[in-house]
């Protein structure tokens, strides 16, 4: 519990003094890499866990794999099976962060106050994010989401032209000053770059800029738990081609340690990837292992 309260403070005293985002980004990451060394015994330990709740996704962005499908059915998670990965980390006392998307639209499953709510209950040491394009976001479900326990709502803007959004929700981010962000120019600006999704998406054609870096930050940073209880390669592997397990039969930080998924992970962070996807993956460009 000290630690829950120090956590929160922490939050507090980091809003209140209105230090920027870079700033507090590092600052977290140094103390959750030290924390993760004292409990698991590796520095790099999952920092965000998503459950993918539901499938479906309201919009076709261009930059998104969603717009490769023709039907986006939305299928939900089942309860036992998001209970069964909140109570594996409750075990584990994990403090990271909880996500609730893949490629779906989060807010599209009405469960949706009651998943934050449990995540809260059950894991008070975590913190409750949601990433959403905002389309069913208004002030009541704003509000009974921040009642339930949630610390921030990221808005990803995909219109094509900016500002409709941030107008629409400022009701909201006047209300929830410092908790709730709108994201502008997603996939529509030249500076920003692209991700190609593990080579699905034709980023040169979209005029995206490229991304700069060789070693791969998402496979350790965050971890994608799919609709089936499926643990997956990362984020850009939206057909879902690496599992390393599945938590409704084992346990989450046993998957963790798996043997591959550890070697798979140790090798991205250098640079070298085994996969194709990750060789045709824009975000990391790794180099293939020899
Ligand atoms: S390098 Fe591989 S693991 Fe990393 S983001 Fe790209 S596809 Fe995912």
């Amino acid at each position: 519990m000290k630690q829950i309260r120090f956590k929160k403070l922490a939050f507090l005293i980091v809003r209140k003094l209105r230090i920027p985002l870079w700033i507090q980004k590092i600052l977290y990451d140094l103390f959750y890499r030290l924390e993760s060394i004292l409990k698991y015994g590796d520095p790099f330990f999952a920092r965000i866990i998503c459950f993918e709740i539901n499938t479906g996704c309201n919009r076709k962005c261009t930059y998104c794999p969603v717009s490769l499908d023709k039907e986006n059915i939305n299928n939900l998670m089942s309860w036992e099976t998001f209970k069964a990965g909140i109570r594996q980390l409750k075990e584990i006392k994990f403090s990271g962060s909880i996500m609730y998307h893949f490629y779906n639209e989060p807010l599209m499953d009405n469960r949706i106050v009651e998943f934050v709510q449990y995540t809260t209950n059950e894991l008070p040491g975590a913190i409750s994010r949601i990433f959403t394009n905002s389309d069913y976001l208004n002030l009541e479900l704003a509000e009974a989401l921040f009642s339930a326990g949630l610390n921030d709502i990221h808005i990803t803007d995909h219109n094509l032209t900016k500002g409709r959004i941030a107008k629409r929700v400022s009701p909201i981010v006047e209300k929830f000053k410092n908790r709730v962000t709108v994201d502008e120019g997603l996939g529509h600006s030249a500076d920003r770059p692209i991700d190609n999704r593990g080579g699905l998406i034709d980023v040169v054609a979209l005029g995206a800029t490229e991304y700069l870096r060789k070693d791969c930050k998402v496979v350790w940073e965050e971890v994608k738990i799919d609709v089936n209880g499926n643990v997956l390669l990362c984020t850009n592997d939206y057909y879902r081609q690496h599992i390393f397990g599945n938590i409704n039969k084992q346990n989450f930080k046993d998957i963790w340690f798996g043997e591959e998924y550890s070697r798979v992970r140790n090798n991205l962070r250098k640079g070298l990837a085994e996969y194709d996807i990750c060789l045709k993956c824009n975000y990391a460009s790794p180099e293939k292992i020899k």
